[in-house]
């Protein structure tokens, strides 16, 4: 099994949830000093052996070395969960951040993906987790780089979804709403904006996308309040509900 972005928020927590249940598990994220303390956490615990792999997937030579090491040995379970998001009006965020976005939260899982499938189908068994956001369905005003990204994740792994019909492989996209984790810290979003029964935690999101998975469902959206929200916003109409989300509260 191998888990993208698992130093910290829900990559972290995949991982604490898929130990026991693994022989072997990769972490990967740039901060090797945390995913060496989650490994030595993780095998103290289980009969686990976690490997430690330091990669920024923003970068090509770093994604190139990790989709060489999936095709040589594909796992059964890729967790595609690293990702950030930029704040700010597109016009003035500098451009650099915007394209590392792209690269980590579109162009790596992409890639990580392609580099296990075949071994998967080959094998005619194996699962992939894609962590998109509920985002990935509205608009997003000054998230506009981040909502896209996830807009082409959701998009993308629901089209593999119908390509992998006839085999047994599985794919998910995972579309979690306001999650507790650094997501936010990082993104320079203020929390205390966002009232407290909207947030989930970070193992409640994590034990609904792996429930999902076993009932090989497409789209998981966890929580019972937000797979509600997604429902009434496929009700308003596009225009009203693009406006509102530009507006200052929403900032
Ligand atoms: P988080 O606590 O900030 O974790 C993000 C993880 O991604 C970290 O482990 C980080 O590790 C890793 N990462 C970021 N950039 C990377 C890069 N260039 N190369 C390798 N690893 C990188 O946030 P989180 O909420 O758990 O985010 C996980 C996923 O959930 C993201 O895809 C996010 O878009 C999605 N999501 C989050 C929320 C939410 O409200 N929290 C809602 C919807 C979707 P390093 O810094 O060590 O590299």
């Amino acid at each position: 099994m191998l888990v993208t972005g698992a130093s910290s928020g829900i990559g972290r927590c995949f991982a604490e949830q898929l130990a026991p249940l693994a022989e072997r598990l990769v972490v990967v994220a740039r901060d090797r000093p945390r995913l060496e303390a989650l490994a030595k956490e993780l095998e103290a615990v289980h009969e686990c052996r976690v490997e430690v792999e330091a990669a920024d997937l923003s970068s090509e030579g770093d994604c190139d070395r990790l989709c060489e090491a999936l095709e040589r040995d594909t796992p059964d379970l890729l967790i595609n969960n690293a990702g950030f998001g930029t704040r700010g009006s597109f016009a003035e965020l500098p451009i650099d951040g915007e394209l590392r976005e792209v690269a980590t939260n579109v162009v790596a899982p992409m890639r990580l993906l392609r580099a296990c499938l075949p071994g998967m189908i080959a094998r005619n068994s194996g699962a992939v987790i894609q962590v998109s956001s509920l985002a990935s369905e509205l608009s997003s005003p000054f998230a506009a780089t981040y909502g896209a990204t996830k807009a082409f994740l959701t998009h993308f792994t629901e089209s593999i979804y119908e390509e992998l019909r006839e085999s047994e492989v599985r794919i998910q996209a995972l579309l979690p709403g306001f999650t507790r984790t650094e997501f936010q810290r990082r993104a320079g979003v203020e929390s205390s904006k966002v009232p407290d029964f909207a947030w989930m935690t970070a193992e409640a999101v994590v034990s609904a996308s792996l429930a999902s998975l076993c009932r090989d469902e497409a789209v998981c959206i966890p929580g019972r309040r937000y797979k509600a929200l997604h429902k009434l916003t496929r009700l308003v109409p596009r225009g009203p509900l693009r406006q509102s989300l530009g507006m200052k509260r929403f900032r």
